[in-house]
């Protein structure tokens, strides 16, 4: 049972740093740290959840979990109907992360690869990014291998030259630092739990941290007036629906956005950030590593 209440623990803590990032304003300043702290969260508590059931379950073998499930084959009899539930419940539970992630991340490749083939047919390079006549407004990414960033000819109409720039630095920014790998786990969460509404919006936070990381990084190069104007024209405009798997310029809350680029807070880094990182990796690396303690 000790290796159960271990993991209960390592899954408390994770709880407890999910409900801070939910809570903290400190995020939208520094969104590269808070998305580095989501990530390692986010992995504690689904391994320590796992744990926790396996840890339960195999507790009348009295080995580490990894050595108890190379015995349950031959021993699963001697368990009552509330550890083999606990067990048969750790194992559904790995089982389904790992399929769902598999089959979306292989829906996702498919809708990215017939994304790209239509714009072999459809669209005509042009020197900053591959170009789509059309008049509706629209600029992205779509990730990949060779990632693609598209731009509609309505969008060239809509934006001054400056504020275009500035949209597609924001999309080479998506494609260069692999925010589609960022988000991709937490969006294979949501598919798997869709009317969860805690689930939902934590993935919105993910996905708006990744907005702004992206935003940041053309600001850097473009200044942060021409990128919150262009957000404005495109929300004034309406966006049109994102293509499956890509990654628009103004898909998440834009009034947040354009309010962060227009008026940066500039409130220090927090202090708290690196102990929760000490402490969360602590609690993973404590979870990870008690599947294979042999007791
Ligand atoms: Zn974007």
């Amino acid at each position: 049972m000790i290796l159960a209440w271990h993991q209960l623990a390592a899954g408390a803590t994770a709880v407890a740093v999910v409900a801070w990032l939910l809570r903290s304003r400190w995020t939208h300043t520094h969104p590269r740290a808070a998305l580095v702290l989501w990530q390692i969260t986010g992995l504690t508590l689904i391994v320590a959840t796992i744990g926790a059931l396996l840890g339960f379950g195999l507790a009348p073998f009295n080995r580490g979990l990894l050595p108890a499930l190379f015995l349950l084959p031959a021993r699963v009899g001697e368990l009552d109907v509330w550890h083999f539930a606990a067990v048969a419940a750790g194992l559904t539970l790995a089982g389904w992360l790992v399929v769902n992630q598999v089959l979306c991340l292989r829906s996702t490749a498919r809708a990215r690869a017939r994304h790209r083939l239509l714009l072999q047919l459809v669209a005509r390079p042009a020197p900053d990014a591959l170009e789509v006549d059309h008049p509706i407004a629209v600029a992205y990414c779509l990730p990949g291998r060779t990632p693609r960033i598209v731009v509609s000819a309505g969008a060239r109409r809509l934006l001054t030259d400056t504020e275009l720039d500035a949209v597609l630095a924001h999309e080479r920014a998506h494609a260069r630092e692999r925010h589609h790998l960022v988000v991709a786990p937490f969006q294979a969460l949501r598919r798997l739990l869709p009317g969860s509404a805690l689930l939902t919006r934590v993935v919105a936070t993910i996905e708006l941290l990744v907005e702004m990381c992206a935003d940041d990084r053309a600001a850097r190069t473009h200044g942060r007036e021409p990128l919150a104007s262009a957000l404005e024209r495109f929300h004034a405009h309406g966006v049109a629906g994102t293509p499956a798997g890509a990654l628009a310029v103004a898909d998440t809350p834009v009034q947040a956005r354009i309010r962060r680029l227009r008026e940066p807070q500039r409130s220090a880094f927090p202090a708290m950030w690196p102990a929760a990182c000490l402490v969360v990796l602590t609690a993973l690396g404590t979870s990870a590593s008690l599947f294979a303690v042999p007791l």
